[in-house]
């Protein structure tokens, strides 16, 4: 306090002394001193006071009057100097001081005149930098000539007057931040001087001296190749050559990471720019629209107009997440009546009355139709006319001896022809998917005839291979499985009948082994024979096929190794500088078939992904073990690209291969935060470990130097892609292994899942319908689900009890590269049909609306975000098409529907996945907490609002380990007001309308935190949503005496529970107290009103509600086991 206000006094005479300019010089010096010692000392606070009551003036205003006097006063013009420096680093304003006290010339000047005395011109420098700091002072320098002063002062290379020329570099470095001074320097041929400056400097300074001197001289480099003329020239002084090699010498010694981190940056900022090696960005796949729509202008371009990325190109570090969370804000919606305003219908009335078809449940005779044969069920619904008829289609257990599914064979066509494979040709075509779906003997026949043409052509490298006992475990090396797989492979070898028999055999035996809950492969490959898609799938891809069963334990998020960008990113550049090992050969191409046609060369992988949701367009070997891949755009479309699923086989083992995705396109990714991809592999899945695992090293996410015109990306402006790279060990020699964004889920493999949930639900318990929502514009049903109890009874309270359920209407996946919200729905989907206590009561409860996949054309056909239209369909809830967008248009149709008979559902919840964030959260709609964010005045008499819309996310928060009711947000987006979230909030009125958000890498918070999510925590997620919707409904709503007597029911089971606890993790808390024991205490709470202390918060609650809300509470508090959090709902 004292010194600051000794500091204040001193700055005020001094102001006043310096303002008569003829003061003494001593007093002057004493001021200076006094002022040097207080500003040396304690933080920069002091400072702080000093700028804000006019030190800068004051310092510059002397500074122009020890200037003029002649001789030159040394003795106060240095400590002056120091002081400005000093002060000017902390004022923010200090450039544009400067220029009003005229004191650029001041400076300039003097330090021109001191060239030859270091000590005094290095004090000017200090100055100078400080000046630089503002762009237009820092130009107004450049103009007068700073440049060229500071140039004499840096060069040549010498180690005289280190300190002098440390500070030139700085201010330099100050002023290249300018354009017009950097523009200036290129001309003057500064750059390529600089770099020989550098490589001065890195040369003699081999004891790693004056690492500062260097780390300044590639600052100065940095700033001028930030315009377009600084990075021409860069290239032509061969900059990249000089950095990369004086890299190499770095590399080895920790303390130069400065230097190292600031060259990367430069080298991958100047790698000339390209364009992807690909003839058009366009997808591969097109789709003819219906009517005249057009998804995406069509337009290519001239290709080669960089100019349009503009002339800097500042690179924003990865991880600025503020200037999102701003964006947003300005994006909220602060119009009160649009938030409050409830558009008209976007169709005829008269036009819902058919969705009338779809409820009918409502008008569901049970006299007649009561607990329903089976054979009556197939006969209803069905008359769609659509393949999927399940009593036609699914092959019984019986009807299915031998698979005449295949994953995974190479076609002759498609990989043109080869003259060994000839006479296999006829016979291979008939392997391929047929209109029909009718589970078809004469396959199979046909396919035991084929096998009888092969043979195994490897036996001689395997002998144990003649008999079928042998092949479990498998042989070391492909040899079986290529036979089973590939048998055109075989074309040279003759037929023989023990070969027919072994393979069927091997087959038959593999099935009846294998059993995956859930999942069958038989109806798997008959549900994928169905499928349309654009390319005309006729491969399976094993994993989807044979099934994937979660690994026995989550893994950790990935650590980040130190460095490894950085190394990433110099290995790209060495493609360019030392091109000796780049091989550069495309082994894989969607757009020429002919690509890859010939056998793989040696050590060559070979990829593959024309199966559903795979989406690998091209495939370069740029070094032996490493390769470029390009993932597909969306049909119709020339952007989004992210997921990614593909086959590759063909490999080493134990060696690790270099992955490099070269055309993503989002700023960021959790790949950067310890997320890593999926790997299946066959051999591993064969062997009884049939799993997705995480997997990949070296990960990382950056922005590499591919750039797409504005003209050809079909956009307004040009865009920038980014580079997912992650390096692999198979753990198989000449394995067949997939790599995918994340878990993959298939249109097939719902259309299975569904058949599956089907035949094993309890048909006495669980009324279940599935119907055809509509069909996709690729010609695939997509189904609509209802699933809710059957009614207790034929009497007619039970019946009416049945009708007047609450509607829960639940859809997912309508982004295909989402599929971890559709493992979320599998898990949704199997508790709702499970025999689990808590789902019948659940059941009895609601009606279930379900749309388990609202985009199949995309999913099947590998898109990341869009339709067959092109279009976002997330984006279309507010208008839409019934053309463009089927599945939207009749799942609002459907929606409107139930508002029109008053039945608007209770809950809405859209499953999506979040590519950003981590854990599971809900975006709900809120027009006071969207106001209130905007800033907006809110005049609550005005706006009123039912806070309902946060009781779920918070039961969730309690119930479901992977949600963080934290990252939840009830904010209304203007970009959002087309989403189906916003849309059924409005128009439908539903107060609890969600977008459910699952990370596709790890939580943040309790029990999996730092833990990378599998399938198995999405599903649980998925039954705890249910389990949440219960909780919501006992807590919520008026609850008949019988459903809470079956609850209180429920929980007096205690073994029962217990083990159900452990089964679904009801809510785990270790050693709590068996729970009916805290029941029971609550209900002596009642019966006693005079309490001990501990028991007065239970009190409160007990007597300020009414008694159903009691009744209640206990029943939540029994079920989650967890007063505490109880008490804090
Ligand atoms: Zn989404």
């Amino acid at each position: 306090m004292l010194t600051n206000f000794i500091a204040v006094q001193h700055l005020h005479e001094e102001n006043f002394k310096l303002s008569q300019s003829s003061c003494d010089k001593d007093v002057i010096l004493n001021i200076l001193s006094v002022l040097t010692d207080l500003l040396s000392l304690g933080t920069g606070r002091r400072i702080h006071y000093v700028v804000s009551k006019g030190g800068s003036e004051a310092l510059l205003q002397a500074l122009a009057t020890a200037a003029r006097t002649e001789p030159p006063d040394h003795g106060t013009l240095l400590p002056l100097l120091r002081l400005l420096a000093r002060v000017g680093q902390r004022d923010r304003k200090f450039g544009l001081k400067v220029q009003k006290a005229e004191a650029t010339d001041i400076i300039l000047s003097l330090a021109r005149r001191h060239l030859g005395h270091h000590l005094h011109l290095t004090h000017c420098l200090w100055v100078l930098r400080v000046c630089a700091s503002n762009v237009t002072t820092g130009a107004m320098l450049g103009i007068n000539g700073a440049m060229e002063l500071l140039f004499k002062v840096i060069t040549p290379y010498s180690k005289r007057h280190v300190r002098t020329v440390r500070a030139a570099i700085g201010a330099l470095a100050a002023l290249l931040k300018s354009k017009s001074n950097s523009r200036r320097a290129v001309n003057r041929g500064y750059l390529g001087e600089l770099l020989r400056l550098y490589q001065d400097w890195h040369r003699n300074d081999v004891s790693n001296n004056y690492i500062y001197i260097r780390r300044g001289l590639l600052l100065c480099l940095k700033y001028i190749t930030n315009i377009q003329l600084g990075r021409e020239t860069f290239l032509g002084s061969r900059g990249m050559e000089i950095l990369f090699t004086s890299v190499q010498d770095c590399l080895s010694c920790k303390n130069l990471d400065p230097i190292i981190t600031t060259a990367t940056h430069i080298l991958r900022k100047c790698y000339p720019k390209e364009h992807l090696p690909v003839v058009t960005v366009r997808s591969s796949y097109s789709f003819p629209l219906p009517g005249n729509a057009n998804a995406e202008p069509l337009c290519e371009g001239s290709e080669g107009d960089s100019e349009s990325e503009g002339e800097e190109e500042t690179e924003k570090d990865w991880d600025n997440e503020d200037v999102e969370s701003k964006e947003e804000d300005c994006d909220l919606e602060t119009d009160v009546n649009k938030l409050r305003s409830r558009p008209v219908l976007d169709r005829p009335e008269q036009e819902l009355e058919k969705y009338e078809a779809l409820c009918a449940e409502l008008s569901q005779n049970f006299q007649e139709l009561e607990f329903e044969s089976e054979e009556k069920k197939s006969l209803e619904d069905r008359t769609e006319n659509l393949p999927s008829a399940p009593s036609h289609f699914i092959p019984s257990a019986t009807s299915v001896k031998y698979p005449n599914c295949r994953w995974r064979n190479q076609s002759v066509t498609e990989m043109g022809p080869d003259p060994g494979e000839q006479d296999f040709k006829v016979p291979f075509q008939s392997w391929r998917k047929k209109e029909e779906c009718i589970w078809d003997k004469n396959d199979e026949k046909r396919d035991i005839a084929e096998e009888a043409q092969n043979k195994d052509f490897c036996e001689e490298e395997d002998p144990s291979r003649s008999h079928v006992s042998a092949f479990c475990p498998l042989p070391k090396d492909a040899a079986w499985y290529k036979k089973m797989f590939y048998p055109h492979c075989e074309a040279s070898i003759n037929a023989s009948p023990e070969g027919r028999l072994e393979s069927s055999d091997i087959v038959r035996n593999l099935l009846e082994k294998h059993h995956i809950p859930f999942h069958s492969p038989c109806f798997y490959a008959a549900r994928a024979k169905c499928v349309k898609s654009i390319p005309g799938y006729r491969e399976l891809a094993f994993p989807d096929f044979w099934g994937h069963q979660p690994p026995p334990s989550s893994k950790p998020v990935l650590e980040r190794k130190h460095g490894v960008q950085r190394d990433r990113v110099l290995d790209d550049v060495r493609r360019l500088i030392q091109p000796g090992d780049v091989i550069g050969r495309t082994v894989f191409d969607l757009d020429d078939p002919s690509s890859g046609s010939s056998p793989a060369a040696p050590g060559c992988l070979t990829f593959f992904s024309k199966f559903e949701s795979g989406n690998l367009r091209k495939a370069i070997q740029v070094r032996e073990f490493e390769y470029d891949l390009m993932m597909n755009a969306d049909v119709n479309s020339s952007q989004h690209h992210q997921w990614f699923y593909f086959e590759v086989r063909d490999m080493k083992s134990a060696v690790p291969y270099r992955f490099n995705i070269i055309n993503c396109e989002k700023f960021n990714s959790q790949f950067n935060y310890g997320m890593q991809l999926v790997m299946y592999s066959v051999r591993e899945a064969l062997q009884g470990r049939p799993r997705w695992i995480r997997a990949g090293q070296d990960i990382c996410y950056y922005k590499n130097h591919y750039r797409c015109s504005a003209a050809a990306g079909g956009g307004v402006r040009g865009r920038f892609y980014y580079t997912l790279t992650f390096s692999i060990k198979f753990p198989h020699k000449d394995d067949v292994c997939y790599l995918a964004y994340h878990y993959p889920y298939t249109y097939s493999t719902m259309m299975s899942h569904l058949d599956i949930l089907e035949q094993n639900r309890n048909p006495k318990k669980v009324y279940w319908r599935q119907q055809t929502l509509c069909q996709t514009l690729g010609g695939n049903p997509c189904p609509l689900l209802t699933i809710t109890a059957m009614p207790e009874s034929e009497n007619r309270h039970d019946l009416e009890q049945f009708c007047s359920r609450p509607y829960v209407f639940l859809t997912a996946r309508v982004h295909p590269g989402e599929s971890n919200s559709s493992w979320v729905m599998k898990g949704t989907l199997e508790f709702l049909v499970s025999s689990d206590p808590i789902a019948e009561l659940l059941r009895k409860c609601f009606i279930f609306k379900i749309v388990p996949m609202l985009n199949p054309d995309g999913v099947i056909n590998g898109n990341l975000r869009c339709s067959l239209s092109g279009d976002d369909l997330n984006r279309q809830w507010l208008t839409p098409s019934s053309q463009l967008h089927p599945t939207i248009y009749h799942a609002k149709g459907l929606l409107y529907y139930l508002r029109s008979i008053g039945r608007a559902p209770l809950v809405f919840c859209d499953y999506h996945g979040h590519s950003q964030k981590k854990n599971v959260f809900l975006y709900g709609c809120s027009i006071k907490e969207t106001l209130w964010q905007a800033g907006c005045m809110v005049d609550t008499a005005v706006v009123t609002e039912d806070v309902g819309y946060r009781t779920l996310p918070k039961i969730l928060d309690k119930v479901a380990p992977a949600f963080v009711m934290n990252s939840c947000s009830f904010l209304v987006e203007k970009s959002r007001a087309s989403t189906a979230r916003v849309v059924v909030w409005k128009e439908m009125g539903v107060l609890r309308s969600y977008t459910m958000e699952s990370t596709y890498c790890s939580c943040s918070h309790g029990l999996y935190r730092g833990l990378q999510l599998g399938t198995q925590e999405l599903e649980e997620m998925g039954s705890k949503f249910c389990l949440g919707l219960l909780i919501l409904h006992l807590k919520s709503l008026p609850c008949s005496k019988e459903l809470m007597a079956q609850a209180a029911l429920l929980l007096d089971l205690e073994e029962e529970i217990t083990d159900r606890a452990q089964r679904i993790s009801v809510f785990l808390i270790p050693d709590c107290p068996p729970t009916w024991e805290i029941c029971w205490q609550w209900q002596k709470l009642i019966s006693c009103p005079h309490l001990c202390c501990s028991c007065a918060t239970l009190r409160q609650v007990v007597c300020s509600h009414p008694p159903s809300i009691f009744q209640d509470c206990l029943w939540i508090l029994a079920l989650t086991r967890d007063l505490k959090s109880f008490l804090s709902f």
